[in-house]
């Protein structure tokens, strides 16, 4: 079997993902404060399937999938959104809602059917974020950010991604896809699992 990949850089993090989107915000939230590599970095690495029942579980099976290929550190993100009317659906399933070959677009269309006619004041949600850390094929870390919200009953704002332009934070009247990156990356549940992360006194092993 071929080593992992050990990086240049012993502070270089890799993000496995595939999802561009959560790239360019854990990019834009962590700023210089890593060196942040792709997947890009493992061409070995296959499809991961994400059949854990909660975020923390998922979020592992990315992070440990990359690490076998990959000597460094290791981050992965999952992600989604709970929606009190619907029993905490779409969960870890948000990605996959509206079936086989769903899109983001496919998957805001299958929420607003589902929310029709349920009242404002009945549209609580929140976004989920847990980061997984792993290094030498173990996961040594997680951190976890969520932000609370309602869903709307129709869309609006063009920014972000995925329920963004369905989702209103607490204390907003705007939607995550209306309001700037920065405001949407200093309260959101991965703005807020990154914080946690940069903290982690475990950097210095
Ligand atoms: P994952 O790749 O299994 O973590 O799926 C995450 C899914 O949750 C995404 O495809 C989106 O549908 C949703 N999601 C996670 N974070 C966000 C966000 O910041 N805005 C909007 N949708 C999100």
């Amino acid at each position: 079997m071929l080593e992992p990949h050990a990086p240049a850089n012993p502070y270089a993090v890799l993000v496995s993902t595939r999802n561009a989107h959560k790239l360019v915000e854990i990019r834009q939230i962590l700023g210089l404060a890593f060196e942040l590599l792709d997947l890009s970095c493992v061409p070995a690495l296959g499809e991961v399937e994400e059949t854990g029942e909660t975020f923390e579980e998922n979020a592992a099976l990315k992070a440990l999938a990359a690490s076998a290929h990959f000597g460094g550190w290791v981050l992965a993100d999952d992600s989604g959104l709970e929606v009190d009317a619907l029993g905490g659906a779409p969960g870890v399933r948000s990605a996959r809602f509206s079936g086989e070959g769903a899109t983001d677009a496919s998957n805001r269309a299958l929420l607003l059917e589902k929310l029709a006619g349920v009242p404002s004041n009945q549209r609580a949600a929140r976004f989920r974020c847990v980061i997984a850390l792993a290094r030498g094929g173990e996961v040594l870390a997680h951190f976890s950010g969520s932000v609370e919200g309602a869903i709307i009953g129709s869309e609006k704002g063009a920014g972000g991604f995925g329920y963004d332009p369905l989702f209103v934070p607490e204390g907003f009247s705007e939607t995550f896809a209306e309001l700037s990156a920065d405001t949407k990356n200093s309260l959101s549940h991965r703005g807020r699992a990154l914080a946690a992360m940069k903290v982690w006194p475990g950097w210095v092993r």
